[in-house]
């Protein structure tokens, strides 16, 4: 699917109250609003009165886990990855990793997400199946080395930034260090200097568990975000996953430099890691912020509109405040509208809101008739009413990937990927 999409024109739209159309082209959006109408040539959609919205961003996820999902859930971390995980990990071939990821990409079809951040093993797999099932990912290659072999580390990164360059316009490549528990201070400042030269992204986790702030400030005599800052890691360019054990000072800091954070509070909380990012802080000190699911191993659902719920009700709870957040603004932090780097747009650049003429052509129709949504404000009920199941059509750079709830070639996808479980003994 990497050739260009052919202009798609979608008519009888209801967007902010009012029958609206939007004209896509070269997969961005040309126009938009009552008074759009297709050229001729166009493909074009008649959306009946259905509810357009911009199409949802994940920012935090290890997609070909979809493997994993269902199994050893109720462990501890420790256990769970060194039983569970890590051994069948050892065994992943590209096929296992494809076919996860295309089962991921469905569900993120399925639940209206257009655009996903994602680290996992066999890389170039996962961008392959981005690629044929028509989504956008920015996707790096774990970095490790914990073993003390930073050499394979910079191979590895290398050749996969190379490697994941050349796989299309779909795909952005980004370096993703695992954590600073996992990689050396050496490596770390190698990746800062590397992001820099090549303009490319860095996805770490950051700041998960209260263990490896104390580690952190036992071994480094800082807390993490200024541990990174000291290396170089903390700019533009740089997300920061999880963030619960951000301190106030740390947030300040990470707003300074431009940093993105992402918050997984589903992953959060299934992995018991005691809190939260502090949201009403991270927003006070001007944080850029977006959601993520994190891996299907440990969330295990991909349906990131079921997230937002959960983030915007842990937000609540932990400020003890039922206006620490309103739904219009959770609504943006799931599509990135507070987090442009997210959405695929250099630090700094002059980005066009989701849903303006010049932005990714990526938006849903959300089902007619839908009784989640039939009355009461629109982003309120789909904050705290609706789940993924209300989207019934989505478009990603203006191609039409479902539409009226059917996702081309699932049934072969769900098969497949059962299958490469299966193989693996899951
Ligand atoms: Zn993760």
């Amino acid at each position: 699917m990497s050739a260009a999409a052919a202009p798609l024109t979608v008519l009888g739209a209801v967007l902010d109250g009012e029958i609206a159309g939007v004209r896509c082209e070269g997969g961005r959006i040309a126009a938009i609003g009552p008074e759009v109408a297709a050229a001729p040539g166009d493909e074009t959609l008649d959306a009946g009165g259905a509810p357009l919205v911009a199409a949802l961003v994940n920012g935090h996820t290890h997609a070909a886990m979809t493997l994993f999902r269902g199994s050893g859930g109720d462990l501890p971390l420790m256990p769970w990855l060194r039983e569970r995980i890590w051994p069948v990990e050892a065994r992943l071939e590209d096929e296992d990793v494809y076919w996860g990821a295309r089962l991921a990409c469905a569900e993120m079809t399925r639940t209206g997400t257009a655009r996903f951040w994602d680290m996992y093993w066999r890389p170039e797999a996962t961008a392959r199946a981005v690629a044929d099932a028509g989504l956008t990912a920015t996707i790096g290659a774990p970095l490790f080395d914990r073993d003390g072999d930073a050499g394979a580390l910079r191979e590895t990164a290398l050749r996969s930034l190379d490697r994941l360059a050349a796989l299309g316009p779909a795909i952005s490549p980004a370096l993703a260090p695992h954590s600073i528990y996992m990689v050396s201070e050496e490596s770390l400042r190698w990746i800062a200097e590397l992001s820099a030269e090549r303009e490319v992204p860095v996805q770490i986790h950051l700041s998960e568990t209260e263990r490896e702030v104390e580690k952190c400030v036992a071994a480094h005599g800082d807390r993490p975000a200024r541990y990174l800052d000291r290396l170089g890691l903390l700019g533009g360019h740089t997300v920061l996953s999880h963030g619960v054990w951000l301190d106030r000072d740390e947030l300040e800091l990470i707003a300074e430099r431009g940093c993105t954070v992402v918050a997984n509070p589903v992953a959060n909380m299934k992995l018991a890691v005691g809190g939260f990012l502090d949201y009403p802080a991270a927003r006070a000190a001007g944080v850029a912020v977006g959601l993520g699911t994190d891996g299907a191993g440990s969330n295990d659902s991909l349906d990131l509109l079921a997230d937002l719920k959960a983030f915007t009700l842990t937000q609540k709870h932990a400020a003890g405040d039922p206006t620490a957040i309103a739904a219009g603004e959770a609504w943006e932090i799931a599509t990135g509208a507070r987090a442009p780097l997210l959405r695929g747009s250099p630090p700094g650049a002059d980005v066009p809101a989701p849903l303006a003429v010049g932005a990714p052509a990526d938006f849903l129709l959300l089902r007619r008739g839908a009784p989640e949504l039939a009355i009461g404000d629109l982003a309120s009920d789909l904050v705290y009413a609706a789940s993924g199941s209300v989207v019934e059509t989505t478009v990603v750079g203006g191609r039409v990937l479902m539409r009226d709830g059917l996702v081309p070639g699932e049934k072969e996808i769900v098969a497949r990927a059962a299958e490469r479980a299966r193989r693996l003994g899951l």
